[in-house]
């Protein structure tokens, strides 16, 4: 048994339901049937490679000050960690920019006097390590790195201009750090605890399309955040998951003293300066009265602390097939047994546990099933709240004994199924419909658990 907590966050693997109204659904959504494994490594929703994070910059509060207030900046928009959409708009997550004519049907932030004094409190903030740095109104703001050359800016282009762009000057498209560092820099704010004001200014700029008032909300509706571009739903990853991770902690778990957002919401700071004297030391044989001062913090004493960085919680997903691929074994949760759901066997973690060890422990404890093979294949950041799912492929050498489903030991599952390999590849290739009298349903197309599924599908092609 290892949900010890965060249970209902697992429970999200099995994404929303979607009714197959369409010939079939999945040819419509963000993933190509048609795409190789390492299309699908490289282009997994939630983790494209959108972002240079340029993480080594965090630190350089000068820099963070350039980018923040450079024209070609962009921001998008949380409260209490949901997006800012515009459901009118080609591309749902909204996303602002300092600067006017930068990009098309926006307005420049900096127009604002609002806009210009939370920023630039902000800069100053960050600059400072100030412990008042989310107190009262104030937004928290997370660098998340550079849209630049290397995920696929077009900076000649930026440099070069647009034909019809007459009055952006060239340094205003784009931020030149140092002659090294070129690109756009992208932030996430948490407008949780601003003012109505500044919210209600964050929504009044978003133009696209001339939306109404009715279209521009903070959504937590998967039916939005899985329709997202794949830029997007990158971007809106990353800024959750961050903001998510600040917004739960705000003291010290080694001392309880305040702790203060530092390198641009990268890291946490405990505020605690006190400092313990130590009068004993041994030098040279004898036990000698000497003063040494040290944190009172215990956190601060560590040389290598994992509370002051964001945290990622690891998840084992697997999809399970016999020996010849002729069988997949998917299996059907208690909490999504009325939506016949079957999907991965999936669970978190546990400390000193490798990845091949905690997937064969899984797979036992849901199913009963003994697996001999485990191959780690690709992963998914998966924002609710903040975990990575690990993608495996698991084999299971059927003898009488190995394949034998026993759903007694944990408890978890409804139910746990061998499926014909031929049957789930008619559901993805053809049709959800076809010999599925069920109406069993498989995980939502923008999951791991699909991609999975697919893999052991084609891998079963592959060998015919
Ligand atoms: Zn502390």
């Amino acid at each position: 048994m290892v949900w010890l907590s965060n249970k209902s966050a697992l429970s999200n693997i099995f994404i929303s339901i979607r009714k197959y109204t369409t010939k079939n659904k999945y040819f419509a959504m963000s993933h190509s049937i048609n795409t190789t494994v390492a299309e699908q490594q490289n282009d997994m929703y939630f983790g494209s490679e959108v972002i240079n994070r340029v993480s080594f910059l965090r630190g350089d509060s000068d820099f963070i000050t350039n980018a923040a207030i450079h024209p070609s900046a962009r921001f998008i928009a949380f409260y209490k960690t949901d997006p800012l959409i515009n459901k009118s708009a080609a591309n749902k997550l909204a996303i602002f920019v300092n600067g006017d004519e930068q990009l098309k049907d926006s307005q420049g932030l900096w127009n604002s006097s609002l806009w210009r004094n939370t920023i630039q409190q902000w800069c100053q903030d960050n600059k400072e390590q100030s412990k008042t740095t989310r107190s009262g109104e104030k937004p928290v703001v997370l660098f998340m790195g550079l849209e630049d050359e290397s995920v696929g800016l077009n900076l000649s282009q930026l440099k070069a201009g647009e034909k019809d762009d007459t009055t952006t000057e060239q340094q205003e498209r784009f931020l030149d750090h140092q002659g090294r560092y070129q690109g756009i820099p992208y932030f996430a704010i948490d407008l949780t605890n601003a003012s109505k004001e500044l919210i209600e200014f964050f929504k009044e700029n978003v133009v696209e399309g001339n939306p109404s008032k009715e279209d521009v909300f903070f959504t937590r509706s998967r039916k939005h955040y899985l329709g997202f571009t794949n830029k997007e739903a990158a971007l809106y990853s990353h800024g959750k998951m961050f903001m998510d991770w600040l917004s739960r902690n705000h003291f010290c778990p080694g001392c309880g003293t305040l702790v203060v957002p530092i390198h641009a919401g990268g890291k946490l700071k405990c505020t605690n300066e006190k400092t313990i004297q130590k009068k004993t030391v041994a030098k040279e044989g004898e036990e000698q009265e000497i003063e040494i001062e040290i944190p009172a913090c215990p956190v601060k004493q560590t040389s290598v602390s994992n509370v002051s960085f964001p945290r990622t919680d690891a998840v084992i997903i697997t999809a399970i097939t016999n020996t010849d691929r002729t069988k997949v074994l998917l299996s059907l949760s208690k909490r999504h047994a009325a939506t016949r759901m079957y999907a991965c066997t999936a669970g978190f973690m546990e400390p000193s546990e490798t990845v091949e060890v905690a997937t064969k422990r899984e797979i036992w404890e849901e199913t009963g099933v003994v697996c001999s093979k485990i191959n780690i294949v690709m992963t998914q950041p998966w924002p609710f709240p903040g975990n990575l799912m690990i993608g495996c492929l698991g084999v299971v050498d059927f003898n009488g004994i190995n394949e034998n489903i026993h759903l007694g030991h944990d408890r978890e599952l409804a139910d746990a199924r061998w499926f014909d390999t031929e049957t789930i590849r008619k559901w993805i290739y053809d049709s959800p419909k076809v010999d599925n009298p069920e109406e069993i349903l498989l995980p939502n197309p923008e999951s791991i658990a699909f991609s999975l599924i697919k893999m052991a599908v084609d891998q079963r092609q592959q060998k015919l």
